[in-house]
C-alpha cells in the first residue's frame, strides 16, 4: 500500500522547510523528503529581506531566526578594500538600510547564515508536523495522471523504495531539480554566468572588523576579487572568491593548503591561523523556468529560478513563492477553491521571479563579474537598495478583483517603494494603535483572509461574519478608527489604504490585497461573497 499524503515537498532547504511550516499552519498534511542527511552543513545564503522577516514573524517564527542570526549592528554598511588590514576603497549604507526605506516594514531584515537558519525552520516544521520530515530519502521518480501524483522515495541508508501517492508536489529540490524537467519546457536565461568557490573557515578576524562592522568586505585586488562574510561576527567567515576562470583558477585548485593562502592574501596577514571548515565550487546562472506549474507539480524557489546572489534574492523569491502557493494548495483541498486557482501561482510568481533574476544579473554585471577587471569595479547604486522590488511587487491574475485604480507613479520601480493599497499590492504597513500600543497593518494579516474597514465600514465586518462556514476560508474582520478597538493616528491609515470611512479592503493570506472597496455597498455580504468567489475561482 502506499503511503497517502495530501502533498508531498521535494527538498528540505529553505524552500521546502518554509512550505512544510505554511501547510501545517493551514491544517494541511504534507510528507517532505530530503536526501541529505540533515539540513546545509555550509552557508549560502545569508541575507532574509525584511518581506521574508515580515512572512516568518506572521507564521511565528521571526525571533528564533534572529536568536540564531546575526545582531542587526553587523548589516550597517558594505566596504570595498584592497585588502581587510589594507587601504579603504569605499564604504556604503545600504539604500535598505536608511532611514525611509525602513519606514517600509516593522520588521528589519536579519543576517542569519542559511546552516543557522535551516535548524531554526526544521524544528519548528517538526514541532508543527511530528514525523513528516523525512531525512536520507530521495525522490527517484514522480508520475502524475488524473488522480494524483505517485513517487517513489528511495531511502539512502539501506536502499528500501516506498511509494508516496500525493495530491500535488512542490518540487523545492534546488538548481537541480529533477521535477524541473517535467514542468518546464525551457528555462529562460543565461545559464553559467561566472563560477565562484565559498570557503568556509574559522579565523579570529576581529583585528580588522572589530570598529567597522559590516555586512560584507569586498576584497578588490589585480588577482583576487572575493568578499569576506561574517557567520557569527566573530571567528567563522565565509570568504567568496568569484570569477576564477577570469583570473586563472580552476576548481581543483582550492586545496586546503591554496585555501589557507588566498584567505592570508586577502586579509593581508601572510600568517595569519586558519581553520578551513569546507569548500564548494558553485556557477552563478540568470535563468527561470518558462513553467512554475504542470498540473500536479509545482516549482519553487532555485527549482524555479537561479539568480546570482548579488542582491540576496534566491532564497527570498523562493520563500516567498511558497508564501504564495501554500495558501492556494490549503484551499483548493479543504474543498473552498477550485483547482483553477493554481494556475495564479504560475501567473503571480513567474514574471516577478523573471524580473527579480534579471536585477540579480545586472548587479552583478555591474560588479564586473563576467570578465577580468583592470581595476576595482564597484556595484551599481541599486545593488543592495531594491526596495521597490522588496516590498512593491505586484501581482495581476484572477485572484486578485482589480478596482479600476490605476498603478501608482513610480520613477524606479525597482529602488523606489510607493505604498499602495491598489489590489494586487502588498497590503502596506500602517502604524495603528490598539489600548494605547502600537500595532502594525502587518501584525494584523498573514495566514487568513482579512477584511480591513474603515471607521464606519461595520456593515463590512458583519458581511465576514455572515460568511463564515466551513465552505469558506477562514476570514477575520477589523474595523479601524472612530469608536473601533484599532485607532487610526492622524487618519494615516485610511490615506494609504485610499477608502472613505465606509471603504474596505480584502487581504488574502499572503498579505497580498485581493479587493479594495472606497466606500460602502447596499449588499456588502453579496459583494464579499462575489468576491471571494471571484478571488477562489468559484463560478
Ligand atoms: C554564495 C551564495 C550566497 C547566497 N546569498 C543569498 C542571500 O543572501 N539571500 C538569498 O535570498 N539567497 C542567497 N543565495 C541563494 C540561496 O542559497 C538559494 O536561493 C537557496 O538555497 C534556495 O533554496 P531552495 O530550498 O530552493 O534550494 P536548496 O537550498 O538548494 O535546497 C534544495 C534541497 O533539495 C534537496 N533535494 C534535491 N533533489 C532531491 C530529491 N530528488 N529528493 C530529495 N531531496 C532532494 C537537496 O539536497 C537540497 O537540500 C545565495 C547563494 C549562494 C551560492
Amino acid at each position: 500500500m502506499p503511503f497517502e499524503v495530501p502533498v508531498l515537498i521535494v527538498g528540505g532547504g529553505p524552500v521546502g522547510l518554509t512550505a512544510s511550516i505554511l501547510l501545517s499552519q493551514r491544517g494541511i498534511r504534507s510528507l517532505l523528503v530530503e536526501r541529505h542527511p540533515g539540513t546545509a552543513i555550509l552557508p549560502k545564503a545569508r541575507g532574509i529581506n525584511a518581506r521574508s522577516m515580515e512572512m516568518y514573524r506572521q507564521v511565528g517564527v521571526e525571533q528564533q531566526i534572529r536568536d540564531a542570526g546575526l545582531s542587526p549592528e553587523r548589516t550597517g554598511f558594505i566596504i570595498w578594500t584592497e585588502s581587510l588590514s589594507g587601504r579603504e576603497i569605499e564604504r556604503r549604507i545600504p539604500g535598505r538600510m536608511s532611514a525611509a526605506n525602513r519606514s517600509a516594514s516593522p520588521v528589519l531584515n536579519c543576517l542569519c547564515a542559511q546552516d543557522y537558519l535551516e535548524p531554526v525552520l526544521r524544528r519548528f516544521a517538526e514541532e508543527l508536523a511530528p514525523a513528516e520530515l523525512r531525512f536520507n530519502a530521495e525522490m527517484t521518480a514522480v508520475i502524475q495522471d488524473d488522480q494524483g501524483v505517485t513517487a517513489t522515495i528511495t531511502d539512502r541508508l539501506d536502499g528500501s523504495e516506498t511509494a508516496v501517492k500525493a495530491q500535488y508536489v512542490i518540487a523545492a529540490d534546488g538548481a537541480q531539480s529533477r521535477v524541473r524537467k517535467l514542468v518546464a519546457n525551457k528555462m529562460i536565461g543565461e545559464e553559467g554566468v561566472y563560477d565562484s568557490v565559498n570557503i568556509l573557515f574559522n579565523a579570529d578576524l576581529r583585528e580588522w572588523t572589530a570598529d567597522r562592522p559590516a555586512a560584507l568586505y569586498f576584497v578588490e585586488q589585480p588577482e583576487l576579487r572575493a568578499t569576506f562574510l561574517t557567520i557569527n561576527a566573530h571567528d567563522r567567515w565565509s570568504f567568496l572568491i568569484h570569477s576564477l576562470k577570469h583570473y586563472g583558477y580552476t576548481p581543483r585548485d582550492f586545496t586546503p593548503d591554496r585555501c589557507i593562502e588566498l584567505i592570508r592574501q586577502g586579509v593581508g596577514k601572510p600568517d595569519l591561523p586558519v581553520d578551513i571548515l569546507g569548500v564548494s565550487v558553485w556557477e552563478a546562472s540568470a535563468m527561470v523556468a518558462d513553467r512554475y506549474r504542470d498540473r500536479r507539480l509545482f516549482l519553487a524557489g532555485d527549482a524555479a529560478h537561479e539568480m546570482p546572489p548579488t542582491g540576496g534574492f534566491g532564497m527570498n523569491t523562493g520563500v516567498q513563492d511558497t508564501q504564495n502557493l501554500c495558501w492556494k494548495l490549503a484551499a483548493v483541498l479543504k474543498g473552498q477553491a477550485r483547482p483553477a486557482l493554481l494556475d495564479t501561482y504560475h501567473t503571480e510568481r513567474q514574471p516577478l521571479g523573471q524580473l527579480i533574476t534579471r536585477t540579480s544579473l545586472e548587479n552583478s554585471l555591474s560588479m564586473g563579474r563576467t570578465a577580468r577587471q583592470d581595476s576595482a569595479k564597484l556595484p551599481r547604486s541599486e545593488f543592495l537598495n531594491e526596495q521597490g522590488l522588496i516590498f512593491g511587487a505586484s501581482y495581476e491574475s484572477t485572484a486578485v478583483v482589480p478596482d479600476g485604480s490605476a498603478i501608482p507613479v513610480n520613477p524606479d520601480p525597482i529602488t523606489q517603494y510607493v505604498p499602495t493599497a491598489r489590489p494586487g499590492s502588498r497590503a502596506a504597513h500602517v502604524w495603528l494603535e490598539r489600548g494605547g500600543e502600537k500595532v502594525s497593518t502587518i501584525d494584523l494579516i498573514g495566514g487568513r483572509f482579512v477584511l480591513l474597514a474603515g471607521a464606519e465600514g461595520q456593515a463590512w465586518c458583519d458581511a465576514v461574519h455572515h460568511l463564515a462556514s466551513a465552505q469558506r476560508p477562514e476570514m477575520v474582520a477589523h474595523r479601524i478608527g472612530g469608536d473601533a478597538a484599532l485607532s487610526d493616528p492622524n487618519g494615516v491609515w485610511r490615506r494609504a489604504y485610499e477608502i472613505e470611512p465606509t471603504g474596505a479592503v480584502l487581504v488574502r493570506p499572503d498579505g497580498y490585497i485581493g479587493w479594495r472597496s472606497a466606500r460602502g455597498a447596499a449588499d456588502p455580504t453579496a459583494v464579499l461573497s462575489k468576491v471571494l468567489d471571484s478571488i477562489l475561482s468559484i463560478g
